[in-house]
């Protein structure tokens, strides 16, 4: 296998099936984790094993990165996007709900970066997208826990970053503003699912997952010795 391989969490719709789908056609060897595994079947990409894992359980994402290195050798990129955003009010939303987002958009990310982290030290080489988003800068209404989230990423990647340069190993934060895809089908509560829509139909031009993926596979494709520390991509219309 000329090119390494890569992970893609949460490839089984939105960002990282269009992640998938780019990576694919550059060449690399994949691994894609999500729990719909049906839908990672469907893409029947060349060079692929799909796993059927919650990014919620180390153990799972341990054994599919060991699968996939026996296949393809050591893993040289992560893209750790599977994630979710469940929009609400904090005195009447359901608390499971920030259980989600926390177990999902935070241990989730920590999960994944064990597992290929080790590997990556070992050889010296390595790249670690992880996607937060322009939530996690910018605290936007009926997201507290969404930001929360994704404002903890941020740190988590900034400080790995610090720790894993002296190793040679990038770590890059991808912040996405409004990307077209399923996330916003998360979101239970119907008034504010709607209240949203109507901020997003202001944006008459939102980024296709496909415009994202480019650009995150752009910044892999640079030398080892460049590092594209926060990658920030919104909609030109986009103010919030
Ligand atoms: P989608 O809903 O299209 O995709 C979410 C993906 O995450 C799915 O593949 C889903 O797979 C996976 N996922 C969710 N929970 C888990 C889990 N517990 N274990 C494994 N996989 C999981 O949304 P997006 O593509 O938009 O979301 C991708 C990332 O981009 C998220 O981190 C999101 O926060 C971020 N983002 C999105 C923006 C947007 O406007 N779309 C803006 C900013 C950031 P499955 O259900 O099969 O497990």
């Amino acid at each position: 296998m000329s090119q390494p391989l890569v992970v893609i969490t949460g490839a089984s719709s939105g960002i990282g099936r269009a992640c998938a789908e780019k990576f694919s056609q550059a060449g690399h060897p994949l691994l894609l984790l999500a729990r719909r595994v049906e839908k990672l079947e469907e893409l029947n990409l060349p060079n692929t094993v799909v796993a059927k894992a919650d990014v919620t359980d180390l153990d799972k994402v341990l054994t599919a990165v060991h699968m996939a290195e026996q296949k393809f050798g050591p893993v040289d990129c992560i893209v750790n996007n599977a994630g979710t955003s469940m929009l609400g009010d904090l005195w009447n939303q359901d608390p499971k709900e920030w259980d989600v987002m926390i177990d999902t958009n935070i241990k989730g990310v920590l999960n994944s970066i064990r597992a290929v982290v080790n590997s990556m030290r070992e050889n010296k080489h390595g790249t670690i997208f992880t996607i937060g988003s322009v939530a996690g800068i910018n605290n936007i209404p009926k997201h507290e826990v969404y930001c929360a989230s994704k404002s903890a990423v941020h740190a988590i990647s900034e400080g790995l970053r610090q720790d894993l340069a002296e190793s040679n190993i990038r770590c890059s934060i991808v912040a996405p503003g409004l990307v077209e895809t399923d996330i916003f089908k998360h979101t239970t509560d119907d008034s504010i699912k709607q209240q949203f829509t109507k901020e997003r139909e202001k944006v008459t031009q939102v980024i296709q997952p496909q415009e994202l993926a480019d650009i995150i596979l752009h910044a892999y494709q640079l030398p080892q010795h460049i590092c594209m520390r926060n990658i920030v991509v919104a909609p030109t219309e986009q103010k919030f």
